[in-house]
């Protein structure tokens, strides 16, 4: 008998344009061997240029798609992406509280554009009820400010910034430092034990979609069983791949490349 491949949940934004979003999140999944679902939180009008509108779903919606899948097929590991509002925050939360897998938060504030996809007022109900529950937090050196205030300008406030998410109750906290003036290094920290990643700096812009796809190869290397630091060592290796892979779509910026 064919036996079931592990399965992973993202709870995310739609993209449009297939780049970022739910859409990355189901073609890591599908590239990592994992069987991929989706709860759709927001619908984005998105394309290579930006995201040119978003609707967000009622909660009802968001808490049914979740019982759906949870009641029935169940996860072994869950990833948050867009929630876009304090409401879906808050149900993706209460779902979420005592659901025994662990969970990848990726806690998206602006796309790469400059495109705000969670509004001002939600960014303390991601620190007070969704960092509390999560295994591995992934912000990036703009999300890090937006949660704790730290600005990070180099190499050395990384831990600071670290320790600053940790307090908001994480277990594991992954800085992702790709935009620093030096070379790119990320941090994982679990409050005592520290690992850098670094990498060279890949010449391609084409990089829409690189959160949201780091953040779904480590949830599905968490369903596949590999500790938290190897998961993480695993997606990076992932993630460096797809953006050596991105290509050129529309006239603007494409995306990370699933196939390569
Ligand atoms: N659209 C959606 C639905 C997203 O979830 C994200 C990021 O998480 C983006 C767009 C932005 O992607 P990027 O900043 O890689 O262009």
């Amino acid at each position: 008998m064919v036996t079931a491949p592990p399965r992973v949940l993202t709870v995310a934004g739609s993209d449009s344009g297939g780049g970022a979003g739910i859409q990355a999140d189901l073609k890591t999944m599908l590239a990592l061997g994992v069987h991929g679902m989706s709860v759709i939180c927001a619908v984005t009008a998105q394309n290579s240029l930006g995201v040119q509108g978003y609707w967000e779903l009622p909660p009802e919606a968001v808490a049914a798609q979740l019982d759906s899948v949870l009641s029935d097929i169940g996860a072994q590991a869950v990833k948050t992406g867009m929630l876009a509002s304090t409401a879906l925050v808050e149900t993706v939360a209460d779902h979420l509280c005592g659901y025994d897998a662990p969970l990848v938060v990726d806690p998206v504030g602006v796309s790469k554009h400059g495109d705000t996809l969670l509004a001002a007022d939600a960014v303390d109900a991601v620190r007070t009820t969704l960092l509390p529950l999560a295994t591995v937090v992934t912000p990036n050196l703009w999300e890090v400010e937006l949660l704790t205030g730290v600005k990070v300008e180099s190499e050395d406030d990384l831990m600071r910034a670290a320790e600053a998410v940790k307090e908001h109750g994480p277990e594991w906290v992954l800085i992702k430092g790709g935009h620093l003036p030096t070379r790119p290094v990320d941090l994982l920290y679990n409050g005592s034990e520290t690992h850098l990643f670094s990498d060279e700096r890949y010449d391609n812009r084409h990089t829409h979609g690189t959160g949201c796809t780091l953040a779904s190869a480590i949830a599905s290397h968490l369903a596949l069983g590999l500790s938290v630091p190897d998961a993480v060592a695993a997606a990076k290796t992932y993630i460096s791949g797809a953006i050596r892979a991105g290509f050129p779509l529309g006239s603007g910026i494409g995306p990370v490349d699933h196939a390569w």
